[in-house]
C-alpha cells in the first residue's frame, strides 16, 4: 500500500526556490561554476565579497575573482580550479580589489555535479570567506610570542651566566668583589624581567577590561619625589641628571595612585633608557580640573613619523640608538591603555637628537 502521509515530491521549481533561499542565508560566498568555470550560481554574501554590484551569471571566473598568494603573485584561479580533483581550501591567498585593496580569503574548490544523476553537469562550488579579522589576530599572538621570547631571552641569559660565573667563584673562593658584581647582574636582570611581566600582566587585564580604577587622594608631590628618588640611581649609572620640578600650587589629584605611578613610571624609564647625555625632569602643575605631569629628556628623539606610532602596540623605533636597549614596544600602548582608563590625555613634543617630552593631563575623577 503506498504510504499517504509521506510529503509529495516538491516540483523543481519548488525545489529551485528553496536551495536559493538556503544559498542565500548562507554567511559566506557561494559561487557555482561550470566546467568552462563560467558562473552558473552565486549567492549575495560572493556579491559582497566581491564587491561586485551586477549580475556574474555566465561570467568567466577569472573575470571576478582575481586573487594573489604570499608574495603578491596573481594566481590563475582558472587553472587551479581545473586541476582540481578532490576538494581543497587555502587560507593563504587574498582577494585583490580594482583599487589594489585587499582582504585575508579562505577559499574552498569542490568539484561538484549542478544537477541530478548521470544527467548533471559537471562543475565546481567555490566558497569564500573574508578572513582577514582572523588572520591578523593569528598575526598579532605570532609577533607577541617572537617578541616576548625575544625580550625574555636575553635577560635570561645574561643572567644565567652571572650567576654562574659568582658559583664557580664562590666554589674556588675566589674574589668577593667580582660575584658581588655578579650577583648585581642578575638582580638587575631579574628585576628587568619582572618589569616585563608587570607590563604583560597589566596589558591582559587591560584587553580583557577587568582594570578599574580605585580613586584615592594622591599627594602629588611626594609621589613625584618617591619617583625621583626610585630612579635616580638608574639614571646615575647613565650620567645623567634626574630633576623635579613642583609647581607650588600643588594640591592633592584625585585619581587611581597605582596607574598614576606606572604611567610615570613607564615615562621615565624610556627617557633613562633613550638618552645617553644631559639631564631628566620630572614635574608637576596645576591645571583647571586636575594635574599636568610631564618628563622631558634631552635624549636621541623620536622622528615625525615614529611620533604617530609609538603608542601602537609592540612599536619600537628603527633607530639603532633605540635598539641597542632591550624594550618590548609594549610600554606605551599599556601607558595608553591606562591613560584612557583615567580620563587622561597624552602629549608627546620631541625633536630628533634634541630630546622628547611626554606630558599627561590628569582629570580629578571626583
Ligand atoms: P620599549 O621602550 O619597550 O621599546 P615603549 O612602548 O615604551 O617600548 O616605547 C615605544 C618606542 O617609542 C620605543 O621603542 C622608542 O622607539 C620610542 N620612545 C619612547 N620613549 C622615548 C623617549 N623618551 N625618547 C626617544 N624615543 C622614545
Amino acid at each position: 500500500m503506498p504510504d499517504t502521509n509521506a510529503t509529495p515530491a516538491p516540483n523543481a521549481d519548488v525545489e529551485r526556490e528553496r536551495l536559493k533561499s538556503l544559498i542565500n542565508s548562507m554567511g559566506d560566498g557561494v559561487i557555482a561554476i561550470d566546467e568552462q568555470t563560467s558562473v552558473v550560481l552565486y549567492n549575495g554574501a560572493a556579491l559582497n565579497i566581491l564587491d561586485i554590484n551586477k549580475s556574474m551569471a555566465g561570467t568567466p571566473i577569472n573575470e571576478v575573482l582575481h586573487l594573489i598568494d604570499k608574495n603578491n603573485q596573481p594566481i590563475d584561479i582558472r587553472e587551479t580550479i581545473t586541476n582540481t580533483k578532490t576538494s581543497t581550501a587555502s587560507r593563504e591567498w587574498r582577494l585583490l580589489y580594482p583599487d589594489k585593496e585587499t582582504v585575508n580569503l579562505y577559499i574552498s574548490i569542490a568539484p561538484v555535479r549542478l544537477g541530478y544523476g548521470q544527467e548533471g553537469m559537471r562543475g565546481y562550488v567555490i566558497l569564500l570567506r573574508d578572513i582577514t579579522r582572523e588572520k591578523s589576530l593569528e598575526e598579532e599572538r605570532d609577533e607577541f610570542i617572537s617578541v616576548v621570547s625575544h625580550e625574555l631571552r636575553t635577560p635570561i641569559a645574561i643572567a644565567e651566566g652571572n650567576v654562574s660565573n659568582a658559583l664557580f667563584l664562590a666554589e674556588k673562593n675566589g674574589d668577593l668583589t667580582t660575584i658581588r658584581e655578579s650577583l648585581k647582574q642578575t638582580y638587575n636582570q631579574i628585576m628587568f624581567l619582572s618589569g616585563i611581566i608587570n607590563d604583560l600582566s597589566t596589558l591582559s587585564r587591560a584587553e580583557r577590561g577587568k582594570l578599574n580604577v580605585e580613586i584615592e587622594s594622591i599627594n602629588v608631590s611626594e609621589l613625584v619625589q618617591e619617583l625621583v628618588a626610585n630612579y635616580t640611581p638608574d639614571a646615575q649609572k647613565k650620567g645623567l641628571e634626574l630633576k623635579s620640578y613642583l609647581d607650588p600650587t600643588l594640591e592633592v589629584l584625585l585619581s587611581g595612585r597605582l596607574y598614576v605611578r606606572e604611567i610615570l613610571q613607564n615615562f621615565i624609564t624610556n627617557a633613562i633608557k633613550y638618552t645617553e647625555k644631559g639631564h631628566i625632569v620630572l614635574g608637576a602643575t596645576t591645571k583647571k580640573g586636575g594635574v599636568e605631569f610631564y618628563v622631558t629628556d634631552t635624549g636621541i628623539g623620536i622622528s615625525k613619523s615614529d611620533q604617530e606610532k609609538v603608542f601602537d602596540k609592540f612599536f619600537r623605533s628603527e633607530d639603532y640608538r633605540t635598539r641597542q636597549n632591550n624594550g618590548t614596544g609594549l610600554g606605551l600602548y599599556v601607558t595608553m591603555k591606562l591613560a584612557r582608563l583615567l580620563h587622561a590625555e597624552i602629549n608627546l613634543q620631541s625633536e630628533m637628537n634634541q630630546g622628547t617630552t611626554f606630558s599627561i593631563f590628569i582629570p580629578n575623577l571626583r
